[in-house]
């Protein structure tokens, strides 16, 4: 690895060069799906260049390549990872599932208890339903309140993402629902409800993450969606917390840790314990729309919504294993993993920011605060271009240390970690700055 190295494109040219000749096996299976996938991916987040390390195997919280690479895994599949990848008593449930049948074609014990269980932790879910994925919940939850309300628009924020079809970052508008959908500042208060005030009339929801996660692990302000809360209650507006991803952030979500309550909460990502899952739900009388009882009921339709695998999963993750004490531990030690990055960039004096809530953790090239993903939209061409080629640097040089983290700075904490783990972390962190300090600057 070049250690004084000047220039950041050639640096990145040679760590592919060194990144391809250690991974043939990856390398040769990209290329035989690209023959059955286009661009031989099926997810468009888990590609990244010159070609993704395809993954064998998975044990606690490592991940181990088709090249023999062993990584400590600090994606944690994009926070769906939380019980890491051979939790016994997730395997049990769904081994024990598994032995009673696949797939039932009726209602079955999993899909209550698991209800049971999230309306218990998180109080604002009077009634819910369970789906396939956090962009289905979404679009659920969108179509209840536009039903609800008799109204048609949905306010979103800039670079939120709410699923495949639901996307407001930079790509991505092509292919979103074609809600009319209204675009506001996040974190900007007197723009957000001005917006509001304006639309009021033909707004049926607000949709928020109240930490925008792909954007780049960016928190919401409580000021801020205490502002949303308010406005939306006084125009009779309803108000969706997407907690996709959030909902680890305490035992009854990021809604109960900053104390706001939302008409509506969309769920997914590790609450089918690793299988795939989507939740949403709120308001008894939102949700009550869907009760197939009434004679104009919403139909929720969806053949995997109660597969037993995910809720019999689902339900010995929340029941035995996230528990509340597990859920404050992994938290702090996302808090004090963030808390170490942004002290260490201060302490050598590199243009790195650490942002985030609990575990997990948004990296950003960055001197400064971040408080909206639009931060970086005023970027001169150039700017952007530094930025793109030190992520690129980073990650490799990151999966080089053994350390295997998203192309665009994304860490997600799973349950089988503790501070050695995070420790491990940090140090890679510091060699790499220590390795590449003359590049990093912006
Ligand atoms: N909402 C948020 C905040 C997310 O982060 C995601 C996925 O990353 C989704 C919705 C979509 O969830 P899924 O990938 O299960 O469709």
């Amino acid at each position: 690895m070049p250690n004084a190295n000047t220039d950041l494109a050639a640096c990145v040219a040679e760590a592919e060069r060194h990144y391809i000749s250690a991974r043939p096996e990856s390398r040769r299976l990209n290329a035989i799906a690209a023959e059955a996938m286009p661009g031989g991916n099926t997810r468009t987040i888990l590609f990244y260049t010159p070609f993704p390390s395809v993954l064998a195997r998975g044990s606690g919280c490592r991940v181990i390549d088709v090249d023999g690479h062993e990584y400590l895994d600090f994606l944690g599949e994009y926070s769906a990872g939380l019980y890491g990848h051979d939790e016994p008593r997730i395997r049990r449930a769904i081994e024990d599932a598994l032995a009673d049948g696949i797939v039932l074609g009726g209602p079955n014990r999993h899909e209550i208890e698991l209800a049971y269980l999230l309306k218990e932790r998180i109080p604002s879910l009077e009634l819910l339903r369970f789906c396939n994925s956090g962009t289905e919940a979404n679009l659920f939850a969108i179509s209840a309140a536009r039903t609800f309300t008799g109204r048609d628009s949905v306010l979103v924020f800039h670079h939120a993402y709410h699923g495949g079809l639901s996307s407001f970052g930079t790509v991505g508008a092509k292919i979103n629902a074609p809600f009319p959908w209204l675009l506001g500042s996040y974190n900007e208060i007197p723009s957000a409800l001005a917006l509001i005030e304006r639309s009021a009339a033909e707004l049926a929801a607000v949709l928020i993450e109240p930490m925008q996660g792909a954007s780049g692990c960016i928190p919401a302000n409580a000021a801020f969606l205490q502002a949303l809360r308010d406005s939306c209650t006084r125009h009779g507006i309803v108000l969706i917390f997407d907690e996709v991803m959030t909902s680890r952030c305490g035992p009854g979500g990021l809604q109960a840790r900053l104390g706001i309550r939302p008409d509506m909460t969309t769920l997914g990502k590790y609450l089918g314990g690793g299988l795939a899952f989507g939740a949403f739900g709120g308001r008894r009388e939102i949700m009550q729309l869907f009760d197939p009882s009434r004679p104009d009921a919403l139909p929720h339709a969806g053949t995997f919504n109660n597969n037993v695998l995910a809720m019999a999963a689902g339900v010995a993750g929340l029941r035995e294993v996230f528990t509340r004490s597990e859920c404050e531990r992994l938290f702090g030690l996302g808090e004090r993993l963030r808390e170490g990055v942004n002290e260490l960039a201060a302490r050598l004096g590199v243009p790195i920011v650490a942002t985030g809530v609990g575990s997990m953790v948004g990296l950003h090239f960055h001197d400064g605060p971040i408080s909206s993903a639009e931060t970086f939209d005023g970027l001169p061409p150039e700017g952007k271009d530094r930025r793109g080629l030190l992520k690129k640097l980073f990650h490799l040089d990151m999966l080089e240390k053994g350390v295997y983290l998203s192309r665009r700075g994304f860490v997600s904490l799973s349950l089988p970690m503790r501070e050695r783990e995070t420790e491990t972390f940090l140090t890679a962190i510091e060699e790499f700055i220590g390795e590449r300090r003359s590049l990093l600057r912006l």
